[in-house]
């Protein structure tokens, strides 16, 4: 993290564990993290790096360089510019920001009310109006710059661990954006069906 303002912690908090991600040096999965956003993550050849800095697996794939504008070269290392990748998002009208309630973690105190900033999943998933916290700032934003909206769609379907609407799964195939990671999930009536 380049920054350390409270909505960064905030953010840093609802990170999804589930998913790891992949090493930004060799490309290949993590294997090992420790238990705290902060903590050093490690892939399968042993390089450590920070959670900001893992990989999703379409950057694992890509061999575009990383846009500048988005991600600040440090020693040379990538680290996001997650200002410039907030705005971008809010501009293009894929974010947007609500407020919620936030129990800060160093003193245990309650903020009323603090900007959060939601990913639009309208028609995208079943229920049709839905919306997720953004909770993976790099892979997130890196997704989008590489694959647009459905970048976003595949992380979210990957996360929640089934497919979106048929209508969605079409237009993404249309689009050559259907990955076969993707074509594993169940639908969403299926995994439904599954848990309960
Ligand atoms: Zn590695």
């Amino acid at each position: 993290m380049l920054t350390n303002t409270t909505n960064t912690v905030i953010l840093y908090t609802m990170i999804n564990k589930t998913v790891y991600g992949y090493c930004p040096i060799c490309h290949v999965e993590c294997v090992d993290i420790d238990r705290n956003p902060f903590g050093d993550y490690t892939c399968a050849n042993g390089h450590t790096y920070k959670y900001s800095a893992s990989v999703s697996s379409l950057i694992a794939k890509s061999t575009e360089p990383f846009n500048p504008k988005y991600w600040i070269n440090i020693d040379g290392k990538q680290f996001p510019n997650e200002e410039a990748m907030v705005a971008h998002l809010l501009n293009e009208d894929a974010a947007f920001v609500n407020t919620r309630k936030y129990v800060c973690p160093t003193n245990n105190k309650v903020q009323p009310s603090t900007i959060v900033v939601f990913i639009g999943l309208n028609d995208i998933f079943a229920p049709a109006a839905d919306a997720d916290e953004i909770n993976n700032l790099p892979n997130m934003f890196r997704l989008y710059e590489l694959k647009g909206h459905d970048g976003i769609i595949e992380h979210y379907a990957l996360k929640r661990g089934y497919r979106p609407q048929n209508r969605v799964v079409e237009n993404m195939k249309n689009r050559n954006n259907w990955t076969p990671e993707l074509e594993k999930l169940p639908t969403a009536k299926e995994y439904h069906e599954s848990i309960t």
